[in-house]
């Protein structure tokens, strides 16, 4: 296995319980980092939702996924961790999570068993491509090494977040394979605030707002940033943004500051005479808003829109996005290892023997617990179709020299 994160280490623990030696290459000095920081916000592992339901929120790559998370759907991964002696919930959401709420009791105890069982860790190990035997090449502290295993599972992760290991960095590794851009998914976006907005609101939630893009309505929160918003309803219509921006350099997302209030509701309070309170205080008290959501009131006033239209800009109020914050803040890559060049049993067409799985594919979902989903179910897959590889070829899974 090349990188030590959820689809790597999921794909060794399905071949050494065939019987194999699995070796995990992480260029790291510990496995799971990526694992770890999703950890930091509740660990979201995946979705109660129905199968078919939980299936589309893939998209444009829903038939392609459906095979793998069909043989290790929600309920497999969910008892999976609770083998692990890690119970899990629902939340109201429909989200599901370890009860620890955190990813670290889970990849300590699913390590120990690997260990058990027989897998061997390597950290420290860079991957960087094949010798002209088609052997495996690692840097690592003592110098460069090569392996020959007999079946190889690819497991390198997308792009974001880069310190925590996955840099996309192997894409230069497979020269000739179609491999889409990294762009970020699950994103922020640049906002050109005044300064004044930013210094006094930076890092301020807005809390129970609705987000609407594309004729889709997210309701939930977001956060407002020096560079712009990011948050869960942001992240949520994050790809439609992202990929209206491509197109059109810009674009511009509606936020509803008061989604519970009808538009009549709201402009009948603020018909109400003001008595010479300011703005800010008559807006706190005939709509209960919070000083962010004035600011962005008083934002939009300053840009030019009339003050007649408070209403509207309450419940629409324009946001123009300039540009998805970059990879190293998103929760998701989009972008990757084209899924065509791979085989229903996730090899690689062209290159016999070398499977690969998790978000080093092209693909991207929602937050939800869809991405950790996908990426142990790819690597269950590519961890049960390498072994069966190596028994039509009748050889070990041996990853030693
Ligand atoms: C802040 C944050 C919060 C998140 N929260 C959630 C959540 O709640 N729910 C959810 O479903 N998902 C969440 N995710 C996403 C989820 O963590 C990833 O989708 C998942 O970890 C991807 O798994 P993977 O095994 O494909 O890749 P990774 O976890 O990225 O693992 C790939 C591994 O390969 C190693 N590697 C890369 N290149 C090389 C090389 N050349 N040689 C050797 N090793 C290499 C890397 O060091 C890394 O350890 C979150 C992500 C972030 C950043």
């Amino acid at each position: 296995m090349l990188g030590g994160g959820p689809a790597g280490l999921m794909a060794a623990e399905t071949i050494a319980a065939a019987g194999h030696r699995a070796v995990v290459f992480e260029r790291m000095p510990s496995p799971g980092r990526k694992f770890l920081m999703a950890g930091r916000g509740g660990l979201n592992l995946t979705h109660s939702e129905p199968l078919p339901e939980f299936l589309r929120r893939y998209g444009a790559a829903e038939a392609r996924l459906a095979p793998h998370v069909g043989a290790f759907p929600p309920d497999a991964l969910r008892a999976w961790c609770e083998a692990l002696g890690q119970e899990t919930f629902t939340g109201t959401s429909g989200r599901v999570f370890p009860k620890a709420m955190k990813a670290s009791p889970l990849l300590r105890a699913w390590l120990e068993r690997l260990r058990e069982g027989g897998v061997e860790i390597r950290t420290r190990h860079l991957w960087h491509g094949f010798d002209a035997g088609g052997h495996l090449r690692f840097t690592t502290p003592e110098g460069d090494i090569t392996h020959a295993p007999g079946a190889v599972v690819l497991a390198l992760g997308g792009a974001s977040w880069p310190r925590l290991g996955a840099d996309g960095g192997w894409t230069g590794a497979l020269p000739g394979l179609a491999i889409a851009p990294f762009r970020p998914s699950n994103c922020g976006f640049r906002i050109g605030w005044s300064a004044v907005f930013r210094t006094r609101f930076a890092g301020t939630p807005l809390k129970r707002i609705a987000l609407s893009f594309g004729g889709r309505t997210v309701r939930g929160e977001a956060v407002i940033s020096a560079e712009g918003i990011e948050g869960g309803a942001v992240y949520a219509l994050s790809a439609p943004m992202r990929d209206a921006i491509a197109a059109r350099g810009s674009t511009v997302a509606m936020l509803d500051l008061r989604p519970d209030l009808g538009t009549e509701e709201v402009a009948l309070r603020l018909a109400a005479p003001r008595r010479g309170q300011s703005l800010s205080t008559f807006l706190r008290k005939a709509l209960g808003l919070p000083p962010v959501s004035i600011g962005l009131l008083q934002e939009a006033l300053h840009e030019g829109v009339p003050a007649e239209r408070l209403p509207d800009l309450v419940k629409a109020l324009p946001l123009r996005l300039l540009a998805p914050l970059g990879l190293e803040r998103a929760i998701s890559s989009a972008g990757g290892l084209a899924l065509a060049e791979l085989d229903e049993g996730l090899m690689l067409r062209r290159h016999p023997g070398l499977f690969a799985a998790g978000e080093m594919l092209d693909w991207e979902a929602p937050t939800g617990g869809y991405l950790l989903q996908a990426c142990f179910a790819t690597g269950r897959t590519a961890g049960r179709k390498a072994v069966e590889w190596l028994a039509q070829r009748r050889q070990p899974a041996s990853s030693t020299p």
